[in-house]
């Protein structure tokens, strides 16, 4: 241990600058330096502390935060007030062997925050019940979880934001495509369609063209003789017209049905569309064998939506129904048309066909889907987006015995209308 305290302040400064590792300085008092001149205390730490080249310790509490380190420090604070009560109990006359002398409160570790981060000395290695004083906590020592936790937060609002932005561009353009697709192929399986049906409305309409011709040709020959009989010819001429018509009628329900715009808010009859579109296959379904039986309820109210959209569901069904029947006996078609009471239509189009594998029951709705050699797998899938799109469902179960049924509800119009104020 080496007294430094004789030394003018310069030359002790020096000094301290100059101590080897591993030593240390105690900071006890300094009124006045070697050279006389006088200091108080507590304003020269600092001047010490800062020229050290060690830590500087200290006893007084009263040099903590000026740069001592700490240590076990007395309080000059409590040790003054235990002076002046001495001093109080003598001016109030008190005999000194009278007076009660306390002990001085035993010194408390402390230190100071700053310093012991300068010197290197970890918290961890302080004597247990250490108190640390001064300690410049940065924000983030004080607030790190409150910090983290925000910035978690707004990581995780970011992400979320993000996410939703690119679901709903992602969503929306979609939506757009698959808008586009399904206008399109519902147009072309018109056109397909349009190309199957063909025959059948050169038939449909070549029976009345031919009762028409051979009509004519009669009464021409009547017209030659020379007492025509008026009568005769008067009731041919209008057997002509009545065929005049049912051809215009065919072709009107025709050119309906292949019109590319969409009206969805007429009230349309699904009784008379189930007509329609029985009419324009009569020839197909005889050819292929096909018994038709029908069960139209004949108080069905009308559904809103576009007649020409919902034909061509019908048509579709009946289509696949003959379809899948074609390999197999008895070859039997029902289209049944019932009320629920749930505000509903119902259409149910069974066929005693192969059937559908009950995992491919719900495949068959998607586009594409098809186990047909020239099929295109998008009839049902335009048939759902038409029924769905009129506010209904569609959906397929197994029939009693063999085949398949499928069915579509669509709400019923505002009020009910009887089949003939129609249009088909
Ligand atoms: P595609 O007519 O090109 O096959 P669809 O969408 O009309 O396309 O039908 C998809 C598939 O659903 C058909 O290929 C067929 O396997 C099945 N399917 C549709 N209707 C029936 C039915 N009534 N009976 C059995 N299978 C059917």
């Amino acid at each position: 241990m080496t007294y430094v305290t004789s030394l003018p302040l310069p030359k002790l400064l020096t000094q301290l600058r100059q101590l080897p590792p591993n030593s240390i300085a105690l900071f006890t008092s300094l009124f006045q330096d070697g050279a006389g001149e006088a200091f108080v205390p507590h304003e020269v730490v600092p001047l010490v502390s800062a020229a050290a080249s060690v830590p500087l310790y200290g006893f007084l509490d009263q040099y903590l935060g000026r740069g001592i380190v700490g240590g076990k420090l007395y309080g000059s604070a409590t040790q003054g007030s235990g002076a002046a009560e001495l001093v109080l109990q003598s001016l109030y006359g008190a005999a000194p062997q009278d007076m009660q002398v306390r002990e001085p409160p035993a010194g408390r570790l402390q230190f100071d925050s700053y310093q012991l981060q300068r010197w290197g000395i970890a918290e961890s290695d302080l004597p247990p019940g250490s108190e640390i004083y001064f300690g410049r906590a940065t924000m983030w020592e004080q607030y790190h979880w409150q910090i983290i936790g925000i910035i978690a937060a707004v990581l995780a609002q970011t992400g979320l934001i993000s996410w939703l932005i690119y679901e709903h561009r992602r969503r929306t353009l979609a939506e757009v495509r698959s808008r586009d697709a399904m206008a399109e192929l519902a147009n072309m399986n018109r056109l397909a369609t349009a190309g199957e049906l063909s025959a059948s409305i050169a038939h449909e309409i070549n029976q009345p063209v031919t009762g028409i011709v051979l009509k004519a040709s009669a009464a021409l020959r009547w017209l030659a003789v020379d007492k025509p009989d008026l009568e005769r010819i008067r009731n041919t001429l209008s057997d002509i017209v009545g065929a005049g018509q049912r051809a215009g009628e065919i072709i009107t329900s025709v050119r309906a049905m292949f019109k590319k715009d969409s009206d969805l808010a007429a009230p349309v009859n699904l009784n008379a569309l189930t007509g329609t579109v029985l009419a324009l296959l009569r020839v197909d379904l005889q050819k292929d064998g096909v018994r038709v039986e029908t069960q139209l309820d004949g108080e069905l109210p009308a559904v809103t939506g576009d007649a020409v959209q919902l034909q061509q569901v019908i048509l579709n069904l009946v289509v696949n129904a003959a379809d899948a029947m074609r390999t197999v006996q008895p070859r039997v078609l029902t289209v049944r048309t019932s009320r629920n009471g749930s505000g509903t239509v119902r259409m149910s189009i069974e066929d005693t066909g192969t059937g559908i594998n009950e995992a491919d029951r719900d495949r068959i709705f998607h586009p594409l889907f098809t186990t047909k050699a020239g099929g295109m797998g998008m009839g049902l899938s335009i048939c759902r987006s038409i029924v769905e799109n009129h506010g209904g469902r569609i959906w397929v179960s197994a029939a009693a015995g063999r085949g398949s049924i499928f069915q579509f509800e669509l709400p019923v119009a505002g009020g009910r209308i009887a089949n003939h104020e129609l249009a088909a």
